[in-house]
């Protein structure tokens, strides 16, 4: 989501005739932020302080993101060498204020397939109706504004136009997606988008395990566009706990849609995000996500400690009360047991071919892309592989993140 708040930023000021440069050559420097979690907040608080040194009377500092709902003028009186507070979209200010300051005219637009040229991300829904207890943000994204089907389907019309190969439509919650004059949901949108000429890849994300529509699942299944993965937040693999944490359903529904999914793609890739140390955690709650863990073999889990965010409920009502070095010891032993399975899940890999879509090039000049199912992978000896090229690679060796191979003959 913040990605494709930078593009669309990022497509403004090129337009409007700015280029990206380094800092040290820059004018204007934007913070896209994100405050999901503490560290994330805390990272931009280092960052404005570091952009002092950088700051001069002629430049332009802007914070943009979810922190200015979150802190608002807050911050210009925290960091006064800040120039801009910017809401999410809401650029026409800030562009008409630069304008008024630097006088550049030739715009370069960004192309509508983003930085990359390869992936386009759509925005279909912006904020979010549910109200973890955890999470911030219902607060700083506001309450969930569906973007209409027939502006979703132009908008990648005119993305694949421009050379994009691959679709990425975006939601905090994605499932909950439906068309607001009643032309139906997310299932509905995907089969829409897929039948766009030129459409090599299609992808969503993030979904809910209450929300996510059985047809969604089917409607993956029969398509050869859209790409088999699923990013399904757990959260806990305790009952209890996922009711403190308001998520809206019990593991016996989480296990029921991993179980239709996998009947209907055996390959799926499966992500997840999981909070270690959410207040009431007891070493049995603990144990219950360990197993769920181990039982569902995610190929990728995001692990959190659990940390109050001010402003939610649970940081109002719930006693943090998993003192610190427990949270850690949670965390790293998920952590050292999902290395272990992704290990053992990506080497299945090995041998096999796979359908890759180039996306760029690596530090050591080696063309990178991503298989269906998600995962990274590599090719060796790719002279003459481009980005936005669909090859077969024949997978030689595997680690936890990423498949290494050579270009199928
Ligand atoms: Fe936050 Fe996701 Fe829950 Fe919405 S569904 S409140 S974005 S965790």
């Amino acid at each position: 989501m913040n990605a494709a708040d930078s593009e669309s930023l990022a497509r403004r000021l090129l337009a409007a005739g700015y280029q990206e440069d380094s800092l040290e050559r820059a004018d204007v420097a934007v913070l896209n932020t994100c405050v999901v979690r503490q560290a994330s907040e805390d990272r931009v608080y280092s960052k404005l302080h570091e952009l002092k040194a950088w700051k001069t009377p002629e430049r332009t500092i802007a914070v943009t993101g979810c922190i200015v709902a979150k802190e608002g003028d807050e911050l210009k009186r925290r960091f006064p060498h800040l120039d801009a507070v910017v809401p999410i979209g809401e650029y026409d200010d800030f562009l008409a204020g630069l304008e008024a300051r630097y006088d550049y005219s030739e715009g370069e637009a960004l192309p509508a397939a983003g930085r990359t040229g390869v992936s386009h991300y759509v925005r279909v829904i912006q904020g979010c109706d549910h109200n973890c207890t955890f999470c911030i943000v219902p607060r700083v994204r506001g309450r969930e504004r569906h973007v209409p089907l027939g502006e979703v389907l132009h908008e990648c019309a005119a993305a694949v136009e421009a050379g994009a190969k691959e679709i990425v439509l975006l939601g905090q919650n994605v499932d909950d997606y439906h068309d607001p004059a009643g032309r139906g949901g997310l299932a509905a949108l995907v089969r829409e988008v897929e039948k766009i000429p030129g459409v090599r890849r299609l992808r969503f994300m993030t979904s809910h395990p209450q929300d996510l529509e059985p047809e969604l699942l089917e409607a993956m299944a029969a398509s050869d566009v859209v790409c088999r993965e699923l990013q399904l937040p757990v959260q806990s693999g305790d009952d209890a706990i996922l009711k403190r944490m308001a998520r809206g359903y019990q593991t016996r529904h989480y296990r029921a849609i991993v179980e239709r999914a996998r009947t209907l793609m055996p390959d799926i890739g499966l992500a997840t995000d999981v909070i270690v140390g959410f207040p009431g955690e007891s070493e049995a709650a603990f144990l219950n996500t360990r197993s769920l863990l181990e039982e569902i073999q995610f190929d990728v889990v995001h692990l959190a400690m659990y940390s109050p965010r001010p402003g939610t409920f649970a940081a109002r009502s719930l006693s943090d009360d998993v003192p610190n070095e427990e949270k850690l010891r949670r965390l790293n032993d998920l952590l050292a047991l999902q290395r272990e399975i992704a290990v053992r899940k990506t080497a299945r890999w090995v041998g096999r071919d796979v359908e890759v879509l180039i996306e760029g090039t690596d530090e050591l000049g080696r063309p990178y892309g991503r298989i269906r199912q998600g995962k990274r992978a590599v090719v060796l000896r790719g002279s003459g592989v481009n980005a936005g090229d669909v090859i077969d690679l024949r997978v030689v060796s595997a680690s936890a993140g990423q498949l290494t191979g050579l270009p199928a003959a």
